[in-house]
């Protein structure tokens, strides 16, 4: 494991992934239910986030207000403004009080065409208008299978992140998202996350070594109340992006304590 620069621990960060669920009227309810069951934000042993719908972003970010659970995007683009019908920029969310953008989500990957090249403008962009951005990167179970993981990781994590400054590489959190594991109840061992958040930090040191020590990486892909401990008790895992699993806050709750190790 990379080890962390002297007074730079990092702290642990379970994020929940709302998909397309999440109207407003359900949206804040949940959180005040989440609120309820979370510990005030000093005694939470990591840092916690919601990633609702566009439509329900300015609920949450007024719901939480104040109490340390920060809201995320599930997209955006890259540009400021102009003629992207349907889209997002980075200050529009930063208007409304967002604190982050989900950034290559698998499902945009697939299903909406993001691209490498689009996430290269997506992170910069994201960082310059103040969002923290969470990158995921990830292989299908097809290029886990031919022993092509590393490759696309290393393609991945290199393409997205090559117009981010050094100095601001450890404010980007990326999460090792296996294709395979997303949605499907079949979770990563905790030493497939391991090895696979190890490289990733590898190759982020490649760039610079004291942006791999403070950089977060999370696990995301079917984490559940009773698989998160082990998960993230690994060296390299700093947390996890939940997805289906986020949507009960009783659940959610326990994955959070299960960051207290
Ligand atoms: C996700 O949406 O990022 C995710 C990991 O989903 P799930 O936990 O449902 O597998």
């Amino acid at each position: 494991m990379t080890p962390n620069p002297p007074g730079v621990p990092r702290r642990p960060a379970i994020i929940g992934n709302w998909k397309l669920w999440g109207t407003r009227a359900e949206a804040r309810p949940n959180c005040e239910r989440l609120l309820e069951l979370l510990p005030d934000e000093p005694r939470r042993p990591a840092s916690v986030g919601i990633c609702p719908p566009f439509t329900s972003l300015d609920v949450c970010v007024e719901t939480l207000r104040g109490s340390g659970v920060a809201v995320f995007a599930q997209n955006m683009h890259q540009q400021e403004s102009g003629a992207f019908t349907g889209e997002v920029s980075a200050a529009m969310l930063r208007e409304i009080g967002v604190d982050g953008v989900v950034l290559g989500h698998s499902e945009r990957r697939e299903h909406f065409g993001e691209t490498d090249r689009a996430l290269q403008e997506k992170v910069p962009a994201a960082l310059i208008a103040g969002l923290r951005p969470i990158l995921c990167v990830g292989e299908s179970e097809k290029e886990r299978e031919a022993g092509a993981t590393e490759r696309k990781l290393r393609h991945q994590v290199q393409e997205d992140l090559e117009r981010v400054p050094d100095e601001r590489l450890a404010e980007v959190v990326i999460a090792y998202e296996p294709i395979w594991a997303i949605g499907t109840g079949k979770v990563a061992t905790p030493e497939i996350a391991q090895d696979a958040i190890a490289f990733v930090r590898a190759l982020v040191a490649g760039r610079s070594r004291d942006a791999a020590a403070r950089m977060r990486l999370l696990y995301g892909g079917s984490v559940k109340p009773d698989n998160a401990a082990d998960i993230i008790a690994q060296p390299d895992v700093d947390g996890a992006l939940v997805g289906g699993a986020s949507l009960d806050p009783d659940g959610f709750a326990r994955i959070v304590a299960a960051a207290a190790g």
